[in-house]
């Protein structure tokens, strides 16, 4: 952990809970993390809660809500698509681009991350981008491979002037909702490659500043190990994220 860069814990409920449940959720949250400072609190609820949700936690310090994805187009004739400037005016801060649910179930490719990235930003919208390696990948030793692929394809077309929006979540794909985490150093090990792909694209200084979660079942029990790298500052969770007693001890994992 490094103490100049934000520190993040973002919660990501996927299609789970109702209004009633997402209510309860979220108010629970908000009373058991009052005492927790120097992190950043974020929730991504679904689409119908986005606004409710906001207006409950919009006077606590630190404590943003985001949406899981967002439309690649601006507006008009795409029925069922929700936009980054519909997200914005909901109150809404953050959107998760790229989660390997979204690659894998609804086939979303590059040129697609791009689009809704640069929807994202023209909403002043900060983005999540996600990344990780399948599990095949990393039994073949091509994990280092692959996540320089993911970065470079997209980051390379990141306008540096951005830079401050970003935040990246490295979810090696076999962790993800599977029980299975990286081991601290395997994730220390992946973020330290990360931030130096990241200062080839971009420069030392601005690698320096971007925030690297870690994703894929991370709990209460495991994120003190996990953050303790020097190189991982923070989380993005599934499963555990909507226990608001787990949640809360992961914020306070620093
Ligand atoms: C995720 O969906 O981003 C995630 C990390 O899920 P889980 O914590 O359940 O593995």
């Amino acid at each position: 952990m490094n103490m100049e860069r934000k520190k993040i814990v973002a919660g990501n409920w996927k299609m789970n809970l109702n209004w009633v449940e997402a209510y309860d959720l979220v108010t629970a949250i908000k009373e058991q993390s009052k005492k927790i400072s120097g992190v950043e609190k974020l929730i991504f609820p679904p689409f119908p809660y986005l606004q409710m949700l906001k207006v409950i936690v919009k006077d606590e310090p630190n404590f943003y809500v985001g949406a899981q994805n967002c439309s690649e187009h601006a507006k008009g004739a795409f029925t069922g698509e929700v936009s980054a400037a519909m997200i914005h005016s909901a109150g809404c801060s953050y959107i998760l681009v790229g989660h390997s649910e979204r690659r894998a179930y609804f086939s979303e490719n590059n040129e697609q991350l791009l689009a809704k990235i640069k929807q994202a930003l023209e909403n002043n919208l900060k983005v999540i981008f996600c990344f990780g390696e399948l599990l095949a990948e990393r039994k073949n030793g091509k994990h280092f491979d692959t996540v320089q692929d993911q970065l470079t394809q997209v980051l390379s077309h990141f306008p540096k002037d951005k830079i401050h929006s970003l935040v990246l979540a490295y979810e090696p794909v076999w962790a993800i909702g599977t029980g299975e985490t990286a081991s601290p150093q395997q994730a220390q090990e992946m973020h330290a490659f990360v931030r130096k792909t990241v200062s080839g694209i971009f420069s030392p200084e601005i690698a320096n500043t971007v925030s690297i979660l870690y994703g894929g079942s991370c709990n209460a029990q495991n994120a003190k190990e996990l953050f303790a790298g020097e190189d991982v500052d923070g989380g993005l969770i599934g499963g555990a994220s909507l226990k608001a007693e787990d949640f809360c001890t992961i914020m306070a994992s620093f």
